[in-house]
This record gives C-alpha cells, sequence and structure tokens, in this order.
C-alpha cells in the first residue's frame, strides 16, 4: 500500500498543471493497490491547490509556509521537501519536470540519500515500482525500479492525463524546518523571457518552425498559427542559431523537451536531435515540402506541400472555427 507525494509547484500563486497530471495517475495506483495519495505545498495561501489537488483525486494536502517558502529558493525548498519525506515516509515523491523541478527533484533525492530518476514518462506498481524514461535522445524506453525506501521521480508535464474524480484533500500544516537558516544564495528578481506567452514544456499544443521558414520575418506565420490554436511557438535549433528567434523556443536534445497533445512541425527536416525534444508528443502533423523528410517517419498526419501556403491556410480554417 504505497503512499504516494507529489509537489505541487507554483510560481508567484499560479499553480502548475503538471501537478494535477501526476495526481491523477497518483490516485489510479492507489485506486488498484491502496496507499494515499499526498499533495505537499510550499508557499502561502494552499485553499486553491488543495480543492484542486482533493478535484484530481488527492487523500490530503501537506502545506507549509514563511518567509523561506515564499519565493523559489532551491536551498530552502529542497530542504523543506525533504524534510516532509523524513517526518512523512512517502514511498514515492513526484515532481514535474518543469525547470523548477528539474533543480529540486535531485537536490531533495541528494539529501535524502535516494534515488532520483528523472523525466519519467510511465509509471505502473506491482508490489513495488517500476519507472519508465526515454533514453538515447528518445530513441527507445528504459523501464527502471529503484531499490532506497523513497525514491524521487521528476515527471515529464504532459505525459499523464488529467482525470478529475471530484474529491476533497484534507489539509494538514507540516513543520518544513527552513524557519532562519542561513541562506547561501538568494533570489533578489526573476524575469520571465517569454512575457504573456505560453510555457512551451507545459503547453498542449506546440507550433515548431524549422529553417524552411526561409527568414526571421516569417517566423509570425508560426506565431499566428500558435495564437489561433493558443498554442506555445517553437524552433528547431537551425532557426536559433541563425537568431530569427531566441534560444527559448528551442525544441530538442539541446533545447526543451515537450509533450504537447499536439504538435505541428512546419519546415523542420526532422533531424534525431530535434526528434529527441518532441518525439513523445500524441499526435504529431509535419508540413514539408520534401515527401521524403524523415519528419514524416514520426508524424501521424504529414502534409507535403509549401509552409507559405498551408499555414496561412490553416490559420485562417482554425480562425472560422473559433468564430
Ligand atoms: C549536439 C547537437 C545538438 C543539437 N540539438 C538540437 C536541438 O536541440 N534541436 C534541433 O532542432 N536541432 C538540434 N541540432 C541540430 C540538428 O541536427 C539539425 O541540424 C536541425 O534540427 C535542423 O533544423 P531544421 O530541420 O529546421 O533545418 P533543415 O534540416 O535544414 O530542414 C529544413 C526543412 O524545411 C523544409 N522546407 C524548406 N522549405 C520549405 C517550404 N517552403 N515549405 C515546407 N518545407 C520546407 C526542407 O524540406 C527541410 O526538410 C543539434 C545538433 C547537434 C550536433
Amino acid at each position: 500500500m504505497p503512499n504516494i507525494a507529489v509537489f505541487i509547484e507554483q510560481r508567484d500563486g499560479a499553480l502548475k498543471k503538471v501537478a494535477w497530471q501526476m495526481i491523477s495517475e497518483a490516485r489510479k495506483i492507489a485506486d488498484a493497490h491502496g496507499g494515499e495519495v499526498w499533495g505537499v505545498f510550499l508557499g502561502p495561501d494552499a485553499t486553491e491547490a488543495t480543492a484542486e489537488a482533493g478535484k484530481h483525486g488527492a487523500h490530503k494536502v501537506f502545506t507549509a509556509s514563511g518567509d523561506n517558502l515564499t519565493a523559489y529558493n532551491s536551498e530552502a525548498w529542497g530542504a523543506a521537501l525533504a524534510n516532509f519525506c523524513k517526518s512523512n515516509n512517502p514511498d514515492l515523491l513526484m515532481v514535474g519536470s518543469t525547470s523548477m523541478g528539474k533543480d529540486l527533484g535531485p537536490k531533495v533525492a541528494a539529501k535524502l540519500d535516494c534515488a532520483c530518476i528523472s523525466d519519467a514518462v510511465g509509471l505502473s506498481f506491482d508490489g513495488s515500482f517500476e519507472y519508465r524514461r526515454p533514453i538515447f535522445a528518445g530513441k527507445c524506453f528504459v523501464d527502471l525500479t529503484s531499490s532506497t525506501s523513497v525514491t524521487v521521480i521528476g515527471v515529464r508535464p504532459n505525459a499523464f492525463m488529467v482525470n478529475e474524480v471530484g474529491g476533497t484533500a484534507t489539509v494538514e500544516t507540516f513543520d518544513a524546518d527552513v524557519d532562519g537558516i542561513d541562506l547561501k544564495a538568494v533570489v533578489k528578481s526573476v524575469e520571465a523571457s517569454s512575457g504573456g506567452q505560453i510555457e512551451l514544456t507545459e503547453a498542449e499544443t506546440v507550433v515548431s518552425g524549422g529553417r524552411g521558414i526561409k527568414g526571421p520575418e516569417n517566423y509570425q506565420l508560426i506565431e499566428k498559427l500558435a495564437d489561433a490554436l493558443t498554442a506555445a511557438a517553437g524552433a528547431s535549433r537551425a532557426v536559433v542559431d541563425a537568431e530569427w528567434v531566441d534560444y527559448s523556443h528551442q525544441v530538442g536534445q539541446t533545447g526543451k523537451t515537450v509533450g504537447p497533445n499536439l504538435y505541428i512541425a512546419a519546415g523542420i527536416s526532422g533531424a534525431i536531435q530535434h526528434l529527441a525534444g518532441m518525439s513523445s508528443s500524441k499526435c504529431i502533423v509535419a508540413i514539408n515540402k520534401d515527401a521524403n523528410a524523415p519528419i514524416f517517419k514520426v508524424a501521424d498526419y504529414g502534409i507535403v506541400g509549401d509552409l507559405f501556403d498551408i499555414l496561412p491556410a490553416l490559420t485562417d480554417e482554425v480562425g472560422k472555427l473559433k468564430s
């Protein structure tokens, strides 16, 4: 009967939906094998987090707040999560593989001296946990077990479906024991590079452009379709290296890993390093004028044609459907 703790990430009060995906998946295991699902929330005002966590299947939400738990700080937050695990002994701690989670998860695991499995896309339980993660730039998957009493896993956003069970979680505060600790580094301010835009790694739809867009002036074709679809705008490294868009848009091995429900690749050849960042997308649509482009091997739907005709036509059609 495993107890699964799920870190509910917030930045400036905004909750990350990967938490509801993890809680939904954890609840499936609890329903099948017993045990409880616990949300863990750090920061002031856990009201919304608790309501959402309960709705998605958490039995309980543990909360802690204080000066060191208001703005994110890996040292204090890492210690707080590790202290939570020491006093409550979950069998598993799930942390979203967001930029915060990638920083936090390994720190907690190091403090607990336990296994840390990053970028998990699958989880099962049959007396013990088994975790699935991609290796070799997404070319294959490996299934792992852990021999430590608690395991920290980083979970790729959108790897699991959100499920609503409509429950109510109870709330319990815990002593994070980080008040007054002498932080070695303090975050003075955070400047978001993609003000107002949808975060690539969490987007449900991504539209990406490659060298086929020919120049920076044409990236607006990608952005227009992305806007119409309420999607995030991505790019191949060729586009980023040419300085047509900022690095924050790069998808791939040396960029961001995305796992949306829909990924539209326009003018992207499908190099292995690009596929490494998007091949776990649920549905891939490729637009390329070369019918032999490798991207078509991973695409669910392929459009062989000129992106300069297809992107505006698609954007128009989406606009018509929405109106
Ligand atoms: C260590 C390393 C790490 C890397 N990391 C990454 C990474 O993180 N992300 C990444 O993307 N790449 C990465 N790369 C680079 C990668 O190998 C490719 O060079 C890059 O992905 C190619 O980008 P592209 O598909 O946009 O360009 P190209 O390969 O030049 O493809 C352009 C495509 O556009 C099509 N096209 C041209 N005109 C049109 C048109 N009018 N309409 C429709 N289609 C058109 C062409 O047929 C072609 O298929 C990495 C490489 C290395 C060595």
